[in-house]
């Protein structure tokens, strides 16, 4: 499933093109994917100028000049395609191989450029778990978004706010981690690397690193220093590759060739000093994988 590094590296693939741009033809292939189109999908497309293309947890806005706003997920196996003058291109990097069959190209985005210039942005979804929605008001307040905890990006997530959210909880520190309702938009994958990166166990309860005193502060402060920064890695990786790719044979390196512990079960800790082996356990149905030497 795509993370939300993966989703900002579409966002910031698709955007050049499509922000300022004008839709002349929307062409949807199925009644649906996941869920049903909108009613009059292609006819409140058309026509109207796409005023930004922004990113909240998972999920892709489209603000449109006039409203509404579309709002697009990738489910497990939705990818976008981008086919300009220029050649054609998948931005973002992904785990798994994406699939270019036209069978499972379901929706097509003709656009018009300010200058002139004619592309197709194309969403392909072979197990078609993605979808298309229309938000009429703020997208904030649409069903699917509201009720997000905060992004992992940026600075907004410090040591005080990740404290505050965990204060009390005496579920894993991993579950709490994942609670979309609290961060929204951190995966399994980088979950486990935070974890990893601030020395912290998945195991333990996540109400003790907000604890009163030093110690719980400073393992907070550390926690949300690793979700930050192991979020704009694998963004900046996703950044370097996109422009990679653009420029040679279209061979991709997998964000996974830069995981610490994700799928390295049985490898040695990376961590300078520490002698530990990755493990892989289960917790709530999901991998989690950890080295139970310095992560405490
Ligand atoms: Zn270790």
């Amino acid at each position: 499933m795509p993370e939300l590094p993966e989703v900002e590296t579409v966002r910031r693939g698709l955007q050049p093109v499509l922000e300022g741009a004008t839709i002349t033809r929307v062409e949807a292939r199925r009644a649906d994917l996941r869920f049903p189109f909108p009613e009059k999908f292609s006819q409140r497309l058309t026509g109207k100028t796409i005023t930004a293309l922004g990113r909240r947890a998972k999920y892709l806005t489209m603000d449109l000049d006039g409203g509404p706003v579309l709002i697009c997920h990738l489910g497990m196996s939705g990818s976008f395609r981008l086919e300009t003058a220029d050649g054609s291109d998948m931005p973002g990097v992904f785990q798994h191989d994406r699939s270019k069959s036209a069978n499972h190209d379901h929706v097509v985005f003709h656009v018009l450029s300010p200058v002139g210039a004619r592309s197709r942005v194309i969403f392909n979804d072979p197990r078609r778990f993605g979808f298309m929605l229309f938000a009429e008001g703020p997208p904030d307040a649409h069903p699917m978004l509201a009720g997000l905890g905060v992004e992992p990006t940026g600075n907004t997530l410090d040591g005080a706010l990740l404290a505050s959210l965990m204060k009390g909880r005496r579920s894993p520190l991993k579950a709490a981690l994942l609670d979309q309702r609290l961060i929204a938009g951190l995966g399994n994958i980088y979950v486990s690397e935070a974890l990893w990166r601030a020395s912290l166990s998945p195991l333990r309860e996540a109400g003790t690193i907000a604890k009163p005193g030093k110690k719980a502060e400073a393992q907070s402060e550390r926690l949300a220093e690793a979700i930050r920064s192991v979020i704009s890695d694998a963004i900046a990786a996703g950044g370097s590759s996109l422009r990679d790719y653009m420029q040679t044979d279209g061979s991709l390196g997998y964000f996974q060739h830069s995981f610490a512990v994700y799928d390295r079960e049985g490898e040695p800790c990376s961590k300078p000093g520490c002698s530990g082996h990755i493990e892989r356990i289960v917790q709530s149905g999901r991998s989690t994988f950890y080295c139970r030497t310095c992560q405490r």
